[in-house]
């Protein structure tokens, strides 16, 4: 009988989580799952996965899409408008986007709903990864607790500022998360409250808004089954505090979004909202801008240790799950340890092109929406031009095609 393949995947988020599910599939691999947290836990609002991030999930896990209605409370995302907030053009309609048959729900229960699918004894909580050292046969790895262990190979699912990143990218300190030039302030009122303060037009149907203009952008969508309203007021970011948090006050929105938006339809209604908390604070949205390898020898990157992108497109979720499908076809065609550093090259060279190109697009919608964007500014109808470009490329993806140029990839490699 050929021995198993072990690997340790560090980091129980989603990327660990479905990585965990995806190599659970191939039997010569054996999986462990270490996560530094006391718990595996996901905290943290909303996310939407789209249609093609389903569309991989059920590769992995077939059927995923009822699992995550049924055990995860997951509902179709709505349709959404985009409307300009700020300057004389403040009302125009940029365009409606109708649901993309993607699916919302909270991280928490689809975390665990994804747990549940792989048994608890590869589960490890509080073993917070300390250290890695790769031999010539495999990878040492040493805890914060004390404790180590061999592996034939590491996957980092450890999150943007992992520590298996540092050791793929030999410490670069070049290529750690930085700030992308922007922040984000939420609340989250019930209905009424944001009937009250919006105005009922913004709710007489059920979809998400979003208002484009001068120095950001706003959000607000039902959520909670229709009893509660998420509210966004994202901004330009400038100043570019250390610890990625400040606190936002009137004189903060007011000095970041342009004079415009105050009197326009929405401007001074959502920022009564963001104030009417207890200490509202502004969270700096950060990424990797770029990326010079998710591979080193038998160590290799997934998920947002790999490619941290901004929020405003969407898709990091959903990139973590493109990556676990592609891992999980490579390491089922390989036959032994000795193949693992071929099939992490492998992923590297399909998957780096597929993630940087996200993070620039979702970086540049950031700018879009904000109007920032030179040449397009609050222009309603050159902005949704540039949206179709923009986003157009992410669900555009042929997973098998990608899934067959990775199989590839490794083919060539292990001739060589
Ligand atoms: C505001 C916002 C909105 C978003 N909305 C969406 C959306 O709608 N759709 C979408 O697809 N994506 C969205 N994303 C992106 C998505 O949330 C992330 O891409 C995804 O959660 C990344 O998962 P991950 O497992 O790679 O990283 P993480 O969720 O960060 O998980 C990393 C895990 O590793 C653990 N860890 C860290 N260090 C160690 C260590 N040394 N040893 C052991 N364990 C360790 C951590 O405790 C954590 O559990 C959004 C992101 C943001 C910020």
């Amino acid at each position: 009988m050929t021995s198993p393949i072990r690997i340790a995947v560090i980091g129980g988020g989603l990327a660990g989580a479905i990585v965990a599910n995806s190599l659970r599939k191939t039997p010569l691999v054996d999986v462990q799952v270490y996560e530094s947290a006391p718990e595996f836990s996901e905290r943290g609002l909303g996310i939407g996965l789209s249609k093609l991030a389903l569309q991989a999930l059920e590769e992995i896990i077939p059927s995923a899409t009822d699992l995550l209605r049924s055990d995860a409370g997951a509902v179709d995302i709505g349709a959404s408008r985009i409307v300009i907030g700020s300057g004389p053009k403040a009302g125009a309609l940029v365009c409606d986007i109708e649901g993309d048959a993607g699916l919302a729900m909270t991280r928490g229960p689809l975390l665990k709903a994804l747990l549940s699918l792989v048994p608890n004894d590869i589960l490890h909580a509080a073993k917070k990864l300390a250290s890695l050292e790769q031999t010539a046969s495999g990878v040492n790895i040493t805890f914060e607790d004390g404790t180590a262990a061999t592996f034939d190979a590491v996957i980092g699912a450890d999150g943007i500022f992992s520590t298996v990143r540092k050791h793929v990218l030999q410490g670069a300190e070049e290529h750690g998360a930085s700030p992308v030039g922007g922040w984000e302030c939420r609340n989250l009122v019930p209905v009424a409250k944001a009937k009250a303060v919006l105005g009922e037009t913004s709710f007489e149907v059920d979809r998400e808004y979003c208002w484009v203009g001068d120095g950001g952008f706003m959000m607000h969508a039902l959520v909670d089954d229709g009893t509660m309203v998420q509210c966004i007021v994202a901004c330009v970011e400038t100043d570019f505090p250390p610890d990625r948090k400040r606190t936002v006050t009137r004189e903060v929105l007011e000095d970041v979004l342009d004079k415009s938006w105050f009197d326009g339809p929405i401007g001074k209604q959502m920022v009564e909202i963001m104030l009417d908390q207890e200490s509202p604070i502004g969270y700096s949205i950060w990424e990797h801008k770029t990326t010079p390898t998710y591979s080193h020898g038998r160590v290799c990157l997934v998920g947002d240790a790999a490619h941290t992108t901004s929020p405003y497109q969407g898709a990091g979720g959903g990139l973590a799950i493109e990556d676990a499908f592609i891992l999980g076809n490579l390491l089922s065609t390989i036959s032994s340890a000795t193949q693992l550093e071929a099939a992490f090259k492998a992923f590297d060279m399909v998957r780096r092109p597929r993630c940087q190109k996200v993070i620039d697009t979702s970086r540049a919608s950031g700018q879009l929406l904000s109007g920032q964007t030179p040449d397009v500014g609050v222009d309603a109808e050159k902005m949704a031009t540039e949206m179709d470009v923009l986003f157009g490329h992410i669900d555009a993806l042929d997973l098998q095609a990608h899934k067959q140029a990775a199989l590839d990839g490794l083919q060539k490699l292990l001739a060589q």
